[in-house]
């Protein structure tokens, strides 16, 4: 089965992947376990969670309600939340936040320097202790190297490692995954798991490309909307 953990539903400000979207679109594109990851909110990931359980599909779609979360040191995911996480805050406050809730700490890009958002270097070494699992492939980063690099970073640590499409639009979800044998996935313990007998696949966008596809589906979709609706 494949597993994304790193994704942008509507209730980031940068993207606008209805919520009601995601069901269909997760299930055509082979997707069992999809983490919702928005930058600063949880109320999307939240929403599809019950969406999935109101259309009977749990059996087929599981959705863990993460958050993509902007400390004052640069981004931090954290997993299995039950509330939403503040902006703002240092890095081992918030890592501290996470832990709080019985989450995980997921660390997105973090070696890619053109991520203006990236952990900060010096952050991560004062929480590196704390990090549970190394996003080493991420669809968006702006050379392939800053994967490797933060795969060598999990595996000298001995940390899981994860994939995440990072997508911001509906036709980048789904473009890399961990693939591992069928299992539920309904706790932090279950998912540690499934990342360690799992593989990374994916397709990895240069981001000038990645950028112009995004341009050009805002265009679309703002071409779309009719102009009482525009405000
Ligand atoms: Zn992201």
């Amino acid at each position: 089965m494949k597993m994304d953990l790193h994704c942008h539903s509507e209730a980031s400000k940068d993207c606008r992947t209805p919520i009601h979207d995601f069901p269909d679109l997760l299930l055509r594109r082979g997707i069992a376990v999809q983490a919702i990851t928005d930058h600063n909110e949880i109320w999307g990931a939240v929403a599809l969670r019950t969406l999935v359980r109101a259309l009977s599909l749990d059996d087929r779609l599981t959705i863990i309600v993460g958050e993509e979360v902007s400390t004052r040191d640069g981004e931090i995911i954290g997993l299995f939340l039950h509330d939403r996480i503040p902006a703002g805050m240092s890095a081992e406050d918030t890592v501290r936040a996470i832990r709080d809730q019985g989450g995980l700490v997921l660390l997105p890009h973090g070696f890619d320097p053109l991520k203006r958002h990236r952990l900060r270097p010096e952050a991560l070494e004062r929480v590196r202790d704390e990090i549970d699992i190394v996003e080493s492939f991420n669809a968006r980063v702006s050379n392939v190297r800053y994967n490797a690099e933060a795969g060598e970073w999990a595996a000298k640590r001995d940390l899981p490692a994860s994939a995440g499409s990072d997508a911001h639009t509906d036709d980048q979800v789904g473009e890399c995954w961990v693939q591992t044998p069928d299992r539920s996935v309904t706790t932090p313990e279950d998912l540690l798991g499934a990342l360690r007998s799992g593989d990374i696949i994916g397709k990895w966008t240069h981001p000038a490309i990645a950028f112009v596809a995004k341009q050009l589906h805002g265009f679309r979709k703002n071409s779309l909307r009719s102009p009482s609706r525009a405000s």
